[in-house]
């Protein structure tokens, strides 16, 4: 069966009904004919049936055991580091989402957890950073904005000669490309709000394990700490996934093309893309995902925040906005937004230069969106002569 097939029909027909779209079950508790005697639902934080019906088709997606449904992306992380204790430590791929920093950093370490962040991309750092009290190794791959590529494979050989559980964070990718849990992972997290959900109308997450009982642990924590999706967002991420095939391979082609186009632009100095020959892990992205994704991250020659703000204000189409993986084309500037918290020196330091800019290339004609780039540069400069008269004017 193909990936298109089974992801369309991993989507369950309702039993008692036959609505071919998943019922929405708006309850809060379920009638037991005597106590303790249910249809396998008790109360909606434990289980609901619309949150277990996405739950087992990420599981399928992902090719794992069990799939958990959280209320965000964050939610998701924060349940998979409460399978550690005080003591332990966390190897973590150095340009993480800044979300999941601030929670390791800023709430776990007063828990008594070790962060250790490690750039991950050549995996002998990782087998060299291993100390005896590393308990789980943290990939994003590929990360956001840089869009750096980690070996998946060659880093699970490690975790797993080394007693670690990897747990890998599979937002950027989507199982539609890339399915850590085939490659060796335990863990797979996701921002459901970015590419499964797909329509920027909804904020989810979801961990999917490899085994059934971490993933029973998983469902261990969900219920005692609470951080449950709702039914209807369950039933968006759903609806969502139904399209997920056929719009990531539209995202991919269309990044590839603006990517292609911007690495040819005069005004442009860098450009991060997997999909690029000149991408440090190219061949690592190629042989662990079907395709390279939709987000794509450039810098300026004029490497000013002065002039990424003179672009990121002149499009059109590309929409400014924090999030990604949305129907619509997005950009941000990290420096000035997702990472303004980070110190400039530090922030500069790990690839975030002042003027770069990341896209989030959507579902529009491509053709229409290289012109919006290109008239955004044409304003650009535009606006530069007016503040920088040329000597002969
Ligand atoms: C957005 C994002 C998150 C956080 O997810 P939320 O749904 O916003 O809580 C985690 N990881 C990555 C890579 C993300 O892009």
């Amino acid at each position: 069966m193909s990936n298109a097939t089974q992801l369309i029909h991993s989507i369950p027909v309702d039993a008692l009904t036959g609505a071919i779209s998943v019922p929405i079950y708006q309850t809060s508790t379920f009638v037991q004919e005597a106590p303790g005697v249910n249809k396998g639902y008790d109360y909606a934080r434990s289980n609901n049936p619309t949150r277990a019906t996405l739950e087992t088709i990420i599981a399928q997606l992902e090719k794992g055991s069990v799939g958990v449904a959280f209320g965000s992306g964050l939610a998701a992380i924060d349940a998979v580091v409460k399978l550690l204790k005080a003591g332990d430590e966390i190897l973590a791929v150095d340009d993480i989402y800044g979300g999941a920093f601030r929670l390791f950093t800023h709430i776990y370490e007063k828990f008594g957890i070790k962060i250790n962040y490690v750039d991950t991309t050549n995996a002998e750092n990782v087998f060299n950073a291993i100390t005896p009290a590393t308990k789980l190794i943290w990939l994003e791959t590929p990360t956001n904005p840089t869009l750096k590529v980690s070996d998946i494979e060659a880093i699970a050989k490690i975790a797993r000669a080394n007693s670690c559980l990897l747990c890998v964070d599979n937002t950027f990718a989507s199982p539609a490309l890339q399915q850590p849990l085939s490659l060796g992972a335990d863990i797979v997290i996701h921002s459901a709000t970015k590419y499964l959900g797909g329509h920027s109308d909804l904020i989810a997450g979801l961990v999917v394990t490899k085994e059934k009982e971490l993933g029973e642990k998983i469902k261990f924590i969900q219920n005692a700490s609470g951080a449950i999706l709702a039914p209807f967002d369950s039933w968006l991420v759903i609806r969502g996934i139904e399209t997920l095939h056929l719009r990531v391979q539209q995202h991919c082609r269309n990044a590839q093309a603006v990517a292609e186009f911007l690495e040819t632009h005069p005004a442009v100095d860098k450009v991060y893309y997997p999909g690029l020959k000149t991408h440090l892990n190219h061949n690592i992205a190629k042989k662990q995902s079907k395709g390279f994704g939709g987000i794509v991250s450039f810098t300026l020659k004029n490497n000013t925040e002065a002039a990424a703000t003179a672009f990121v204000t002149s499009t059109n189409y590309f929409k400014l906005a924090e999030s990604l993986g949305g129907v619509k084309s997005l950009l941000c500037h990290p420096a000035q937004m997702t990472h303004k918290s980070i110190p400039a020196e530090k922030r500069r330091a790990s690839g975030v230069a002042d003027s770069l800019i990341r896209l989030s290339v959507g579902l529009e004609d491509v053709q229409d969106l290289i012109a919006d780039i290109e008239q955004a540069f044409e304003k650009q400069q535009k606006e530069k002569q007016v503040f920088e008269p040329s000597i002969s004017a």
